[in-house]
């Protein structure tokens, strides 16, 4: 198949989940169990994700060497949902030279003394490069604001501190989005979205198979009691910071071979969006070249 036709029927799969526009997003709209209407064998799913990956690798390579753009994949979930696994399958042809995961995890105390960007700001990809956020600022407005407690931790002065202090923040995350797109960071935000009964699966496997216990943490079985507070956080802040520049993903996550041949075809048709390309070779850099093969020609 043409790339052209590949290209518009990644675009048919993956325009349903995407979030551009911050009105009238209610994330009850979107099925945790969806699968665009596909069904896969195991295999054939694997296939189709080894095609993705490869063009992906393909781009990364454009992308590095042209030194220009840079792309940021944010990831965010709830526990169990797949956001390690989706790392790994999706990116696993990359160039590691050119590629960066950085985990975000409680905040350390040097961390915590600064402003809530500081840690994530310093981790933007530099150009040619992608970087991936497992977990991301976007914290500060999901588990910060279901847990209150982490806020008081952060020890902002008091009048800083109101009911607005959620706006506030979302809307300083739309703003950093919009700077760093304005810097050439192409910025691509998934949501993978699971359902409450498939984590519980999830977690049982995590308990029963002894090769998946050391992904369990009890901590992640007490959070599932505060699962609406999430969805709530989870949609308010889909709704504050969708856009153009910064769309997000609501990826279906219930079936692990849909939601990563999603993220994979939204990183391949965004990264063919951005036009990437090999560096033109200009007239003085050919006669450099042809210089430079004269010059070794000579040493044999
Ligand atoms: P895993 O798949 O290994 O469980 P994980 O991303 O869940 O990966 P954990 O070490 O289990 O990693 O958990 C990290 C914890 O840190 C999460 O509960 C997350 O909500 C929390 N966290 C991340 N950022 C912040 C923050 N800014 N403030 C407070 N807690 C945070
Ligand atoms: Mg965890």
């Amino acid at each position: 198949m043409p790339r052209e036709e590949v290209l518009d029927l990644l675009q048919k799969y993956v325009i349903p989940y995407r979030v551009t526009k911050r009105k009238g997003f209610r994330l009850k709209d979107f099925d945790p169990g969806d699968t665009g209407g596909l069904q896969m064998e195991k295999a054939e799913a694997t296939e189709l994700l080894q095609a993705g990956t490869a063009w992906l690798a393909e781009e990364q390579d454009m992308l590095y060497a042209q030194d220009r753009w840079s792309l940021l994949l944010v990831f965010q979930a709830m526990d169990a949902a797949g956001k390690d696994g989706t790392i790994k399958h999706v990116m696993s042809g990359v160039n590691p030279q050119g590629c960066q995961v950085f985990s975000f995890k409680q905040p350390s105390s040097e961390e915590i003394a600064h402003d809530f960007m500081w840690r994530y700001a310093r981790r933007l990809p530099e150009r040619g490069h992608i970087g991936i956020f497992n977990r991301s600022y976007y914290e500060e407005v999901l588990v910060v604001r279901v847990h209150p407690e982490l806020l008081e931790r952060q020890k902002l002065p008091q009048p800083l501190v109101s009911k607005r202090i959620w706006d506030e923040r979302l809307a300083d995350i739309a703003h950093f989005e919009e700077y760093a797109a304005r810097q050439g960071t192409k910025i691509l935000k998934f949501f993978l979205h699971v359902s409450r009964q498939e984590q519980e699966k999830r977690f049982m496997e995590r308990l029963e198979q002894p090769e998946k216990n050391w992904k369990f943490s009890p901590s992640d079985v007490r959070e599932r009691k505060f699962w609406d507070e999430y969805m709530h956080a989870f949609e308010e802040a889909i709704a504050a910071t969708a856009s153009k520049q910064a769309p997000w993903f609501v990826v279906p996550a219930d079936n692990k071979w849909f939601s990563r041949l999603l993220v994979a075809a939204a990183t391949v048709e965004a990264m063919v969006s951005l036009d990437l390309a090999y560096p033109k070779v200009d007239a003085a850099k050919k006669k450099e070249l042809a210089a430079a093969r004269l010059a070794l020609s000579r040493e044999r």
